[in-house]
C-alpha cells in the first residue's frame, strides 16, 4: 500500500453489537457478544460501540462484560439518548474500562423534532448541550450524534453541530440514519460543517451511513474525501433494514485505491474474511456469494478468458490478493489418516484458534465425518467448528436420543422423536404436517410443549459434492421474540432436527429479553 507522508488515518468505529445487534435476526447472547468484541480488538478496529446500556438489562450486562474484561488498543463505547438516566446508566456500564466513549444522540431533523421529539430548535441544541456536558462530567472522550443530519436543516446542523463541540463533544457524527442521501450531497454536507463550523477543528468528523438505496459505503468515502475522520460501519454490513455501511468493503476500498483517497485504517486485513464468518456463524445471516470482499465468489473466476489472464499474470484481473482479506488460497484436503495436529494447523490457517477442549470435540467430530466422506475440505472444518462454537448452548434442557423420519408420495409424513430431559426419555410419534420438517416440528412440540413458529428455514452445503455435509439455518418465533436454531449433518434431516432443538432449548432457557428501544 503506498503509504505517503500524506494519508490521513482513519478511525473504524464498528458498531456491529449495536445497530448490527439491533436488527431482525441478528441479536446475540452475552457470550457470543464478547466473542464478537474481542475478534473486533483482533481485527484493530478503532473503537467499538459495544451496546445502548439503558435499553435493557442484558445490553447493559453485555457492555459492562466488554468494558470490564476485554482487553487490547480498542476504545469501547455506549450510546445513550440525551437524558440523565442514560449518560448515567452508559458510564455505569462503561467505567471500567482502560480507554471508553459516551456517545449521546438526539434527533435534529424537522420531521423528527415535530413529531417523534416535539421540541422546538432551541430546545434541542439546549438539550444536546446539556447531554454532551453530563457525559464530559464522565469521560472526556464523548461523540455526539444528531440523529437523521442527512434531513436536518444545514444552517441548523451546522448550529447543533458547533453548540455540541462547545460543550465538549471530540466527535460529531453525522448521521444519514434513513439511508436517504446522495453521495455528492452528503460529502458535500460534511465539507459544509467543515467550511462554515467555527469549531470544527477541535472534533473529528464521523459518518454514519444506512444502505437503503446501497450507497452506505460510497456515502461513506464521500464524506472521508470531504474531510471526515471516522467511519461508522459492521461486519457484514449488518444493520437496521437494509444495513450500515459494510467495514470489509469501506477499508478494502481505502486500502486498494490508497491512491485515490490517500487514507489508511488500523485494520489488520486478513482477518476480515475470519471476523465476518464469525458475525456469521453467530448470527446466523450469511452474506451472499457475491458480497464484495468477503463472499465466496468474490476472488472466483469462472469465465475461461479471465482463467487464461489469471495464470499467465493473476493482475490481469485481480485488484485484491484474496490472503490480503485471510481467504486461504488452498488445496489441501483431510481425510480419515489426518491426525490432530493436522486439523489444528487448518484450524488456525482459516481463522480459527481452538481451545484444547474445543480441538477435542472438533477432531471427534472430524473423525465420525471422514467414515461417511472420503475427502473432507475447508468447508466442511468450518462447518463443524462453528457448530461447535457456535451450534447449540452449553448447557441444555432437552437432548436428542433418537430420530425416524419418513415422506415419500401416497402416505402422509412422519416423525418419530425421542428426547432426554433429565434422566426421563420421552417419545412421540406424529404422523402429519405438510412434510416431514413439519413433523418434526410438531413431534418436538408435543415433547416439549414450546410453541414453535418457524419463520426463516435454510439448508447450505459446506462444500461441493453431493456427500457435503448439510448445515442448517432456521429461526423460530416464540411470543414477541425470535430464537435461532442450527445443525450440521451429512444428513439433512438430522441436521434439521438438531436445529429445531437448539431452537427449543434457548426458548427452554428464555433468552435475553429483546429490548423496545433503539438508537440511530
Ligand atoms: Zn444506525
Amino acid at each position: 500500500m503506498p503509504e505517503s507522508s500524506q494519508a490521513r488515518r482513519i478511525k473504524i468505529f464498528d458498531t456491529t453489537l449495536r445497530d448490527g445487534e439491533q436488527s431482525p435476526g441478528c441479536s446475540m447472547n452475552l457470550q457470543e457478544k464478547m466473542e464478537v468484541a474481542q475478534a473486533l480488538v483482533d481485527l484493530g478496529v478503532d473503537i467499538i460501540e459495544a451496546g445502548f446500556p439503558i435499553a435493557s438489562p442484558g445490553d447493559f450486562e453485555a457492555v459492562r462484560e466488554i468494558a470490564n474484561t476485554i482487553r487490547g488498543n480498542s476504545v469501547i463505547c455506549g450510546l445513550a439518548r440525551c437524558s440523565d438516566a442514560d449518560i448515567d446508566r452508559a458510564w455505569e456500564a462503561l467505567k471500567k474500562a482502560p480507554r471508553s466513549r459516551i456517545h449521546v444522540f438526539l434527533a435534529t431533523s424537522a420531521i423528527h423534532r415535530e413529531f417523534k421529539l416535539k421540541m422546538t430548535r432551541e430546545e434541542i441544541v439546549e438539550r444536546a448541550v446539556k447531554g454532551v456536558r453530563r457525559a464530559v462530567g464522565y469521560c472526556d472522550d464523548v461523540e455526539f450524534s444528531p440523529e437523521d443530519a442527512a434531513r436536518t436543516e444545514r444552517d441548523f446542523l451546522c448550529q447543533v453541530v458547533e453548540a455540541a463541540i462547545e460543550a465538549g463533544a471530540t466527535t460529531v457524527n453525522i448521521p444519514d440514519t434513513v439511508g436517504y442521501a446522495t453521495p455528492q450531497e452528503y460529502g458535500a454536507t460534511i465539507a459544509l460543517l467543515k467550511n462554515r463550523v467555527p469549531n470544527i477543528d477541535k472534533a473529528v468528523i464521523s459518518t454514519h451511513c444506512h444502505n437503503d438505496l446501497g450507497l452506505a459505503v460510497a456515502n461513506s468515502l464521500a464524506a472521508v474525501e470531504n474531510g471526515a475522520g471516522q467511519i461508522e460501519c459492521t461486519i457484514n454490513g449488518i444493520g437496521e433494514r437494509a444495513g450500515n455501511c459494510s467495514l470489509e468493503e469501506v477499508v478494502m476500498a481505502m486500502r486498494t485505491r490508497a491512491d485515490q483517497y490517500q487514507c489508511t485504517t488500523g485494520i489488520h486485513t486478513p482477518r476480515l474474511v475470519p471476523t465476518s464468518r464469525l458475525v456469521s456463524s453467530i448470527t446466523g445471516v450469511h452474506v451472499q456469494r457475491n458480497k464484495a470482499i468477503v463472499g465466496r465468489n468474490a476472488f472466483a473466476h469462472e469465465a475461461g478468458i479471465h482463467q487464461d489472464g489469471m495464470l499467465k499474470e493473476r493482475r490481469t484481473y485481480e485488484i485484491m490478493q484474496p490472503e490480503d482479506v485471510g481467504f486461504q488460497a488452498t488445496d489441501l484436503v483431510l481425510g480419515k489418516h489426518s491426525g490432530r495436529a493436522a486439523l489444528s494447523d487448518r484450524a488456525k490457517a482459516l481463522g480459527y484458534t481452538l481451545t484444547g477442549e474445543q480441538l477435542h470435540v472438533v477432531f471427534d467430530e472430524f473423525k465420525k465425518l471422514a467414515d461417511k466422506k472420503k475427502d473432507i475440505y475447508d468447508g466442511d472444518i468450518i462447518a463443524l467448528i462453528e457448530q461447535q462454537m457456535h451450534g447449540a448452548p452449553a448447557e441444555v434442557e432437552w437432548k436428542l436420543v433418537a430420530f425416524e423420519v419418513s415422506s415419500g408420495s401416497g402416505h402422509k409424513p412422519r416423525a418419530k422423536l425421542t428426547l432426554r430431559h433429565g434422566d426421563k426419555e420421552f417419545t412421540e410419534e406424529v404422523a402429519d404436517g405438510d412434510g416431514p420438517i413439519d413433523a418434526a416440528f410438531l413431534a418436538t412440540e408435543k415433547i416439549t410443549g414450546i410453541k414453535l413458529k418457524c419463520i426463516d428455514y435454510q439448508v447450505k452445503s459446506a462444500t461441493l459434492g453431493h456427500d457435503a455435509l448439510g448445515e442448517v439455518n432456521l429461526s423460530v418465533a416464540h411470543g414477541n421474540q425470535t430464537f435461532r436454531g442450527r445443525g450440521v449433518s451429512t444428513d439433512t434431516v438430522e441436521a434439521t432436527v438438531q436445529a429445531i432443538l437448539t431452537a427449543a432449548n434457548r426458548i427452554a432457557l428464555t433468552g435475553g429479553k429483546r429490548s423496545e428501544v433503539s438508537g440511530q
